[in-house]
């Protein structure tokens, strides 16, 4: 059987293997269990309900929360050869005809339905061969959620009136409770549970101070020319102004965020999605139910509130499964604005914890990915290598007497002032704040000029991490001591500190601005000429991935098309031939050329004079005299004598001597009044130095 469902998988959608847990889920529910699978984003759920349905008799009927995906899914596995229809009530009523009339012929493996409009099914569904109910984004049944939809505890009845058809959850959230629930309301109790690991190793993690931030995200995106990402804010003026930046500086970006009309706001998600606009500065609104596989990097301008918000905007990166960048920048002034937010809130004591979490995260001095996948309760321990700190792990300094100072600072203000004013003591500024307050006097004031305002900052930073010292949010954000402070500055404690790391500015840049010619780039623009006549998405066509693989296997016929990852027997029959065809004229156009002297050298090898190379290569017979002259001074053996005479040589040598100061071969030809062409006499000289020399 496994065998049959990887010829299944390779046929329809071009795969040769399965993703962790796929074959496990699609093994379940062709038993006819019930399945509850999660998986984080870009885990590959969609193969799990959609390949069983090719392998089971009758419609699988999918429940989808969003009218764009499920138009997407239908438009990618129609790409994929696969009979697939939606149906939700803005459709117009004549197409709404065609669709009943096509679920009712029997003929449809996938019908995708919105929960709102699955009471109009009811009595149709009696008639119908249903292999399966596969309720995706099957969170949004749960009030535990965070994207609660009433109409989906309405799925609950599925079970109970077509209680042999096996219904399938789908979710990318692992909270327990969650997971609990939606069992409970899709009455499903003894469905088997498949959790995949939440891990995306190829998502580099990397976290910086937010200082000088957007000239540190030009610099990152210069060094990723025509790449797609996604910047999110927390404020949607913010989106704003760094669009505005960015399109200044000639990069093609566009704000996003849910202030702005419906119509701009779809035109920039189709144009994103459609590789039209690469970059997109967005408020959190941006991205639920964008299946763009392409993502190649998020950066956070700001801190996220919690982990798990976190972790799925990260998760937009990279679903092709090929690296991508997930930067992060960490200011105490977010985290402030954070908690005003939250304290506003009715479940403020959960969020603070959670804001906690994410401020652990960010300061964390360990590998990124320990933590993150800690925090979704998977217990891992090994360094992943792929984020800041494994590639660039911390290195320590003895900063006791550091801490001592900072610490005494903290102690002579009261433990009464918040961080900006206890480094400005330390650091002797000279502001108003300082003189209204009379800090110049206390003793500590001055004792650390040789440390910069920031990285004091960020030493602080770390003894709060440490608990050293500690933040009442509740007095200004005021620091006070720990008993831990006050071993360190009573009981001799040392204190290890974590040297700073420079972001180092202006990292390889590739220069790389204008003539994009690689192959990948003329195969990206051959997909978007498709789609746009088939009126889909790029990635309907074909992913980032796929492309990649024909870049580097370079198929040259149908059969090693086919060897291609994400070519399946429907994209073989549909684009085999251009995509074939771009492949060849790019290794014809990108052939190294030989070098025009060796072309002639060539065909007067093969016995040809210099007429007549002259007439077939359309060239002059002075330029092909010039080829064989070079070509016989890089080493060849061509004897240069047969075009000129030992009489002729001498006459130039004559030449010479009369006009000792020309520079090259006008005035010969002058003084030869044109009797000797230009050809003979470069010959001439050339014959006259090697001898000399
Ligand atoms: P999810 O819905 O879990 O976020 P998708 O179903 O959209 O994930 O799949 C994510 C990406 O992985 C898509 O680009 C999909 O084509 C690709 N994919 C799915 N299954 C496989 C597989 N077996 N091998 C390679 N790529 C796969
Ligand atoms: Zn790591």
């Amino acid at each position: 059987m496994q065998h049959q469902l990887r010829s299944l998988l390779k046929t329809h959608f071009g795969y040769d293997s399965f993703l962790p847990n796929q074959l496990a889920v699609i093994k379940d529910v062709l038993a006819a269990n019930d399945v509850l699978a999660i998986m984080p984003t870009g885990g590959g759920k969609s193969v799990c309900f959609q390949l069983p349905a090719l392998a089971m008799p009758g419609t699988a009927i999918v429940i989808s929360p969003l009218i764009a995906l499920m138009k997407d899914q239908v438009d990618a596995l129609r790409a994929n050869g696969i009979a697939a229809a939606y149906y939700n009530s803005s459709q117009a009523p004549e197409v709404q005809e065609g669709i009943f009339k096509e679920l009712k012929g029997g003929t449809l493996k996938l019908f995708y339905v919105a929960p709102e409009s699955l009471a109009t099914f009811d009595t149709l569904f009696q008639d119908l061969v249903i292999s399966m109910f596969a309720v995706d984004e099957a969170h949004c049944i749960s009030s535990w959620g965070h994207d609660f939809r009433p109409a989906y505890t309405q799925l609950g009845n599925l079970k109970t009136r077509f209680p042999q058809v096996p219904v399938m959850a789908l979710t990318a959230t692992a909270d327990r409770t969650t997971q609990d629930d939606i069992l409970a309301q899709l009455a499903i109790p003894n469905a088997q549970k498949h959790l995949a690991s939440f891990d995306r190793p190829n998502l580099y993690l990397e976290v910086r101070p937010a200082q000088n931030r957007i000239q540190q995200i030009i610099d990152f995106i210069e060094a990723r020319p025509d790449e797609s990402g996604i910047i999110y804010c927390l404020s949607r003026k913010s989106t704003e102004k760094i669009a505005d930046r960015l399109v200044a500086l000639g990069f093609e970006a566009k704000a996003y965020h849910a202030g702005m009309p419906a119509a701009a706001r779809s035109q920039t998600q189709e144009d994103f999605i459609n590789d039209r606009t690469p970059i997109i500065v967005a408020t959190i609104a941006f991205g639920m139910g964008i299946d763009k596989s392409n993502v190649r990097w998020v950066v956070h301008y700001n801190l996220p509130k919690n982990i798990e918000g976190y972790y799925q905007e990260i998760g937009r990166g990279g679903r092709d499964g090929l690296p991508a960048n997930a930067l992060l920048f960490y200011s105490f002034a977010d985290v402030a604005q954070l908690r005003r937010f939250i304290s506003q809130s009715d479940n403020a004591e959960v969020e603070y914890a959670k804001l906690e979490r994410m401020q652990q995260f960010a300061e964390a001095l360990s590998c990124r990915r320990i933590a993150l996948l800690n925090y979704f309760g998977e217990h891992v321990v090994a360094n992943c290598g792929q984020c800041d700190m494994c590639t660039q792990p911390p290195t320590y300094f003895d900063a006791t007497l550091l801490t001592q100072k900072i610490c005494s600072a903290v102690a002579r203000l009261q433990e009464k002032e918040a961080i900006g004013t206890v480094v400005d003591v330390l650091r002797g500024a000279q502001n108003a704040q300082i003189f209204e307050k009379g800090l110049q006097h206390i003793k500590t004031y001055g004792a650390v000029t040789d440390v910069s305002w920031l990285d004091l900052q960020q030493y602080v930073i770390q003894l709060l991490n440490q608990g050293v010292l500690r933040i009442n949010f509740k007095e200004h954000g005021q620091l006070e001591l720990t008993p831990l402070a006050k071993q360190v500055l009573f009981e001799k404690k040392t204190v290890q500190l974590a040297v700073l790391q420079k972001a180092d500015p202006k990292v390889k840049k590739k220069t790389k601005k204008s003539g994009k010619t690689g192959l990948f780039e003329t195969l990206r623009l051959l997909r978007q000429q498709l789609a746009q006549e088939a009126g889909v998405p790029a990635y309907v066509i074909f992913g980032d991935a796929s492309l990649k693989d024909m870049e580097a296997k370079l198929p040259t016929n149908e059969a090693e098309f086919l060897n291609v990852s994400g070519v399946g027997q429907a994209k073989l029959e549909k684009y085999a031939e251009p995509f074939l065809e771009a492949i060849k004229q790019y290794q014809i156009s990108s052939k190294p050329k030989v070098p025009t002297h060796e072309q002639s050298y060539q065909l007067f090898l093969d016995g040809h004079t210099v007429a007549e190379i002259a007439i077939a290569r359309g060239l002059k017979e002075d330029t092909i005299f010039a080829h064989l002259q070079k070509v016989h001074a890089s080493g060849e053996e061509i004897d240069l004598d047969q075009f000129i005479t030992a009489a002729e040589v001498e006459k130039v040598r004559v030449a010479q001597e009369a006009l000792p100061d020309a520079e090259g071969l006008k005035a010969y030809f002058e003084f030869f009044e044109g009797t000797m062409p230009y050809w003979k006499i470069r010959l001439a000289l050339y014959q006259l130095d090697s001898v000399r020399s």
